[in-house]
């Protein structure tokens, strides 16, 4: 067996295996999604694996600012 190592994607701790071995300038990604760095949201083949939130398009943004609004108006009552 060869070990490919872990898969480049930054927050993705799994093993790449042969068959699905994705390899980009060097770099072996465990499927192409995180070959593509998630670009279009495309989910990590590992089902709820952390990579795909960390490197997906952010939407943490809109949530923390939802939480700012809800202190301000609790505050204001
Ligand atoms: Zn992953
Ligand atoms: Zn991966
Ligand atoms: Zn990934």
């Amino acid at each position: 067996m060869t070990d490919m190592g872990m898969c480049a994607c930054p927050g993705c701790e799994h093993q790449v295996s042969n068959d699905q071995a994705i390899v980009s300038e060097g770099l072996a990604f465990c499927c192409t999604p995180c070959a593509t760095g998630h670009s279009e949201g495309s989910e990590c083949i590992h089902a709820g694996c952390p990579c795909t939130e960390l490197n997906g398009p952010a939407e943490d943004e809109e949530s923390a600012g939802d939480e700012i609004m809800e202190k301000f108006s609790n505050a204001q009552f």
